[in-house]
């Protein structure tokens, strides 16, 4: 048995409200849902304009969705205090951007449990959202924009590749029509039996002209070195007018120059998404996961 040290028991650790830079001072609880009312632990009372002293003049409240507790959702109402400069007169308030982005519906700490159920638990939108008690829409976009942030903004995820695979998914259903995004994969690790295949980028669209311009962003460098394995969920890439897009570095530029079979490749362990394809809205960030996540 191991020898566990208990300290007292305490909201603001427990729901990680201190990494969010807020102090817990009262909870409501019903049935669906718990509402947990925070401070901001940081003061702020200098003017950001003149560096003079403010004074208190009033608190505001911003609602954020939290991680839930089991499938409750958990609402952080966060009053959040506003100073007036004592020297230029003008109104600030306390920073808020350690618990959540600017203008966000969703904490911080709602956000890393969004991305891991979707990413690690195969969780849809919609189950995310209904755990997190916000709309689809805003669960989505905040989902996607948080993948982007932690996941695909690495300036050096392009290092190193040379073999790229895409594939076509729908990410959103409207009345207006379904919504595509084509995603990049990075298939070295799988060519090289070094690991899983990892995701590189997300294009909005599904034609063959948003990857033959994603290519044409890239330098030449880069893409002398590539090459192109078409998955199943993108037959266009098979066409031959993409000869050339790629430069020498697949000997002729014809495409693909690797057999897209599974089988021919290795083991795809992260390509949940071409079995899926243009199934399941929450495929795109099964990719995800083949990436080097992290859900802290
Ligand atoms: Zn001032």
């Amino acid at each position: 048995m191991s020898q566990n040290t208990f300290a007292n028991p305490d909201l603001t650790t427990f729901c990680r409200l201190d990494e969010l830079g807020l102090r817990a001072v009262g909870q409501h609880l019903d049935r669906g849902r718990a509402v947990l009312d925070g401070r901001v632990v940081e003061r702020d009372y200098w003017c950001h304009h003149c560096g003079c002293q403010g004074v208190p003049r009033d608190t505001v409240i911003r609602r954020l969705a939290h991680e839930p507790l089991e499938w409750r959702p958990t609402t952080l109402l966060v009053r959040v205090r506003r100073y007036l400069c004592t020297g230029c007169g003008r109104i600030w308030r306390q920073d808020t951007g350690k618990a959540a982005p600017p203008k966000a519906k969703i904490s911080r700490g709602g956000l890393r449990w969004a991305l891991a159920g979707i990413v690690v638990s195969h969780l849809s939108v919609s189950r995310v959202a209904a755990g997190l008690g916000v709309a689809w829409h805003t669960a989505n976009s905040a989902v996607l924009a948080e993948g982007k942030r932690v996941l695909i903004n690495d300036p050096a995820r392009f290092d190193n590749v040379t073999v790229i695979g895409n594939d076509v998914h729908v990410w959103s259903h409207t009345r207006k029509g379904d919504k595509f995004v084509t995603v990049v994969i990075d298939l070295t690790p799988v060519r090289t039996t070094t690991g899983p295949s990892r995701l590189l980028d997300m294009v909005e669209g599904r034609s063959k002209q948003a990857f033959t311009q994603w290519l044409a962003d890239r330098p030449q460098t880069w893409k002398d070195r590539i090459d192109v394995v078409a998955m199943n969920g993108f037959t266009g890439l098979k066409d031959r007018c993409q000869r050339g897009t790629l430069g020498g570095g697949s000997g002729d530029g014809s495409l693909p120059r690797r057999a897209p079979r599974r089988r021919r490749v290795g083991p795809l362990p992260a390509t949940r998404s071409t079995r899926h394809t243009q199934s399941s809205r929450a495929c795109v960030l099964c990719q995800l996961e083949a990436g080097h996540f992290s859900a802290n």
